[in-house]
């Protein structure tokens, strides 16, 4: 058994996916170890009962909170990882979340790296993910060093109307950037079950579709479903990582690499590294700053349905805009708020499980006459929100909201916002632990080794030849969707270790949805 890579990259979400594809004609020996399978194509992926009611792609284990309680994660183990389900939603953040923004909650921390640097970036993953957008919209944008690679998503006639009102109303909707294939000859149908629903026709830019199966037409790359990775082994020194511990089929292996780099999600990425205690590592890997797990955000988030009771919403695909006016200081308040961004459009369904007593026809009713929105504000880094393990070896959540004040208010204006364009009814929920799908900050970048686990370029201070590139190396959460930023910072990463500039990473190979998927899975 004389298996040996170059790379080994643990998981195929936005960052090691990404990573994948930016190093195919890197020269490389690759190996992608998914511990989950590929997500089939299937009538069920389109079906608001299977998908929402039942959890049919919902596969994740059952983690415990604090005091002990289960719950089920937002977590999705596929090749693909969470993209698989996404929302499509890749807004870059804004410049100034990469400074040190006052919030009334407390600091947002400066990242160690500027806008300026992930810039080349965030353009190569707009390319590779197909972004659609309009530039010129939204005060809050940050400079651009191009147009978007495709056209905004339109809006349907009912959101078109909606965003003349809100204009009226002297704020600046824009088209929120969106990773669908509408290109010419794209594959997209524009169907009403895109958010939270894998895509049954492959047009959704995931990472599955448009990085990794594009990586594995190249021989160099391999990729291991049903791959748990369990371990990492490092030299006595503990200055090495070498090898990857394997659960896959039943039997366990050890697969040697001379890079490991590790993107299994911020929850998964420092359980794993806490998993690989050792003698050099006694409390975890790469923890010599005891910040492994720790600093763990999800977005305090709400849902938010307003309700015109006469008037019929007949838009089919919904998610084309969002809000920012809110995003650096609200209505009579010097402190950020947040983002505000159209859902895709809520149906029946999607509703009986957070609602089970009400009946189903009243649910059917709102939701054809309602707009659908998510409330996203900031969250806090806290050192005592984090990841431990429960007593019988799962994931522990220590999770205490913060930054509340803020989020209370960005639900008032955007309920506001939605009363004065006429709708007399509006209805929120507000997402709880099991609501983490933008989890991040668990394994947080910087200069300073004690206060940080990542350097810079996302490599371990204290393991030489191991990486992170999920979004664990967040050191805040921002308040825009990550998947961008996750991918754009795995681009910088695959130049550090190919060498190569990042426009020659995002060349696009021909992406077609016919890709077969070169595994090795059982
Ligand atoms: C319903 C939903 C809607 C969303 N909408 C949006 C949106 O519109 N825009 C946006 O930007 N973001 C959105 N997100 C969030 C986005 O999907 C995530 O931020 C992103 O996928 C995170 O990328 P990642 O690489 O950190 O982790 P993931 O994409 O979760 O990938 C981690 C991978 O590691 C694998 N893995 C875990 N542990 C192991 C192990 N021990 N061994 C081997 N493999 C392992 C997992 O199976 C998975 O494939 C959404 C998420 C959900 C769930
Ligand atoms: S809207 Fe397009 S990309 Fe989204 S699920 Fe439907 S076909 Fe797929």
């Amino acid at each position: 058994m004389a298996l040996h890579y170059d790379i080994i990259i643990i998981g195929t979400g936005a960052g090691g996916g990404t990573l994948a594809y930016a190093l195919r004609d890197a020269g490389a020996r690759v190996l992608l170890l998914e511990r989950g399978d590929v997500l089939p194509q299937e009538p069920q992926n389109w079906s608001p009962t299977a998908v929402f009611d039942q959890g049919r792609y919902k596969n994740a284990e059952t983690w415990q909170d604090t005091q002990g309680r289960p719950f089920h994660p937002g977590v999705h183990y596929y090749v693909g990882g969470n993209t698989k389900v996404y929302g499509a939603a890749l807004p870059r953040l804004r410049r100034e979340d990469f400074g040190a923004l006052e919030h009334e909650g407390g600091t947002s921390p400066a990242w160690p790296i500027s806008y300026e640097e992930l810039e080349p970036y965030y353009a190569a993953a707009e390319r590779i993910y197909r972004v659609h957008g309009e530039p010129g919209q939204d005060p809050t944008e940050p400079p651009r060093s191009g147009p978007f690679p495709f056209p905004a998503v339109p809006h349907e006639p009912y959101i078109e109307a909606l965003c003349a009102d809100l204009r009226r109303q002297r704020l600046h909707p824009f088209a929120l950037p969106m990773g669908i294939d509408l290109r010419e000859g794209g594959l997209c149908v524009r169907c009403k079950t895109c958010d939270g629903f894998p895509c049954r026709v492959l047009a959704k830019s995931d990472a599955d579709v448009c990085a990794v199966r594009p990586a594995l037409q190249r021989p160099n790359i391999t990729l291991w479903t049903g791959a748990y990775a369990r371990r990492i082994l490092t030299d006595a020194g503990g200055r090495r990582a070498t090898a990857v511990e394997v659960e896959r089929g039943g039997e366990r292996q050890v697969v040697p690499a001379d890079v490991i780099v590790v993107a299994c999600g911020a929850v998964n990425s420092a359980a794993l590294l806490l998993r690989s205690a050792g003698g050099a590592h006694p409390n975890g890997l790469a923890n010599g700053s005891g910040l492994v797990g720790r600093n763990y955000m999800v977005h305090n988030n709400t849902a938010l349905m307003a309700v015109a009771p006469l008037r019929r919403n007949h838009t089919v695909f919904q998610k084309t805009m969002a809000v920012n006016d809110f995003y650096l200081r609200g209505p009579g308040f010097p402190y950020p708020l947040g983002n505000l961004q159209l859902l895709g459009k809520l149906q029946a369904g999607m509703l009986t499980a957070a609602q089970p007593l009400v009946p189903r026809p009243l649910l059917a009713a709102m939701a054809d006459r309602s707009v659908d929105w998510w409330v996203m504000s900031e969250d806090l880094p806290d050192p005592e929100n984090r990841v431990t393990f429960a007593p019988d070896g799962g994931i522990r959540i220590h999770w205490q909201p913060n930054n509340l004040e803020a989020h209370r208010r960005l639900i008032a204006a955007g309920s506001l916002m939605l009363r004065e364009a006429g709708y007399q009814i509006v209805l929120t929920q507000r997402m709880g632990i099991a609501t983490n799908s933008h989890q991040c900050g668990t394994l947080r970048f910087g200069h300073d080794p004690a206060t940080s686990v990542l350097d810079p370029l996302c490599r371990t201070h204290e393991v030489l030849n191991l990486y992170v590139v999920d979004s664990s190396f967040f050191p805040s959460s921002a308040a825009m969707n990550p998947a961008l930023t996750i991918a754009a910072q795995s681009l910088r990463v695959a130049e550090h270790l190919a060498g190569q500039p990042a426009a020659r990473l995002a060349e696009s190979a021909p992406v077609s949805a016919e890709t077969p998927l070169n595994t090795e899975s059982e």
